[in-house]
């Protein structure tokens, strides 16, 4: 799937999205919300050949944006990876709330269709 999010405003950051992020070093990540550079990265798949479907992504995608939203609103029990169990349950709680529910994002923005 062709990822068109490139930049995602988080608290007062500007963060850059870095699909199919190859990590040369790490066989242990799937991804990583780098709070130096601003960047969350998103690895494309496990490395050996096999490519995480779309919906690990979204998940991952997930994860890495709560651990910025951590970051920026000063939230430290998400904010780094000892409650990484934690994050995932948000990211999977949050992921299947917006999908099942795609008119949320319409009322916040006051779109009437
Ligand atoms: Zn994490």
């Amino acid at each position: 799937m062709k990822r068109k999010l490139r930049r995602i405003k988080i608290g007062g950051f500007v963060y850059t999205i870095k699909w199919d992020y190859v990590f040369p070093d790490r066989t242990d990540i799937e991804g990583i919300c780098d709070n130096t550079k601003n960047e969350i990265r998103i690895k494309r798949g496990d490395g050996g050949g096999t490519e995480f479907s779309d919906a690990h992504n979204k998940k991952i995608f997930w994860h890495e944006m709560l651990h910025a939203v951590a970051f920026a609103h000063r939230i430290p029990e998400i904010m780094l990876d000892e409650n990484n169990d934690l994050v995932d349950r948000i990211a999977c709680a949050l992921l299947d709330l917006f999908e099942n529910n795609p008119k949320i994002l319409e009322e916040l923005n006051g779109i009437e269709k």
